[in-house]
C-alpha cells in the first residue's frame, strides 16, 4: 500500500529539475520500443517518472530497474511529451547513488568487465547493407579506454568498499 502521506514533494525536482516531466501522461509509447521493457524485472520507464512526480522516495531507492537501460535513447525519441525519459533514467541512477552510499547497481560486475551493461543488437541487415560493422562498437573495442574506465570506477567508494566481487573479473 503506498502511503502518500509521507511522499516528498520536491522528489521531482531532486532527482530530475524539469517541468516538463510532469508533462508524463502514462501513455506507455516509451516502454513500446525499450530493448530493457524485456529484461527481468523489465524497465518500465512510466513507472519509474510516476514515482519521481508522486515523490514516492523509498520506492525509488529500492528500484533497481533503472539501471538494465541500453542508453539506446529510443523513449528519447518517442516520448510525445517531450520527458526526455532516457535523460530521467542517468538522473535516477545517479540520485539512488548519491542518496545511498553502500548501494551496488545489479549490473556493477558487467560494467566493470566490459564497460556497458547489456550489448544493443539490432538493425544487424541494415548495418551491413550500409556497409557499417554488424554490431555497434561498444568501448570493449577500445582496451586503452576500457582500462582507464575502470581505474576512475575503482576510485568509486562503492567499488573501494566491495571490491572482492571484483577479483578474478
Ligand atoms: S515518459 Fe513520455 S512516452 Fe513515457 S509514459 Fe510519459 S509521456 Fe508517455
Ligand atoms: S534509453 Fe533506456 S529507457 Fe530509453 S528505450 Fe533505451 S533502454 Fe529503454
Amino acid at each position: 500500500m503506498i502511503d502518500l502521506a509521507k511522499a516528498n514533494k520536491n522528489l521531482w525536482q531532486e532527482v530530475f529539475n524539469s517541468k516538463d516531466l510532469r508533462y508524463c501522461f502514462n501513455c506507455s509509447t516509451c516502454i513500446s520500443g525499450c530493448p530493457a521493457s524485456n529484461a527481468n524485472p523489465p524497465l518500465l520507464i512510466r513507472n519509474l517518472a510516476r514515482m519521481v512526480i508522486l515523490g514516492l522516495e523509498d520506492e525509488l531507492l529500492d528500484d533497481d530497474t533503472a539501471w538494465t537501460c541500453v542508453t539506446c535513447s529510443r523513449c528519447e525519441e518517442m516520448c510525445p511529451m517531450d520527458v526526455k525519459p532516457f535523460e530521467l533514467c542517468l538522473a535516477i541512477r545517479k540520485w539512488q547513488s548519491e542518496n545511498d552510499e553502500t548501494r551496488i547497481p545489479p549490473s556493477i560486475v558487467e560494467i566493470y568487465s566490459r564497460g556497458y551493461t547489456q550489448a544493443v543488437e539490432r538493425n544487424t541487415e541494415q548495418r551491413k547493407a550500409l556497409g557499417l560493422p554488424e554490431k555497434l562498437p561498444t568501448i570493449s573495442e577500445y582496451p586503452d579506454l576500457l582500462d582507464e574506465f575502470r581505474k576512475m570506477l575503482m576510485q568509486t567508494k562503492v567499488i573501494k568498499q566491495n571490491d572482492y566481487m571484483f577479483m578474478g573479473v
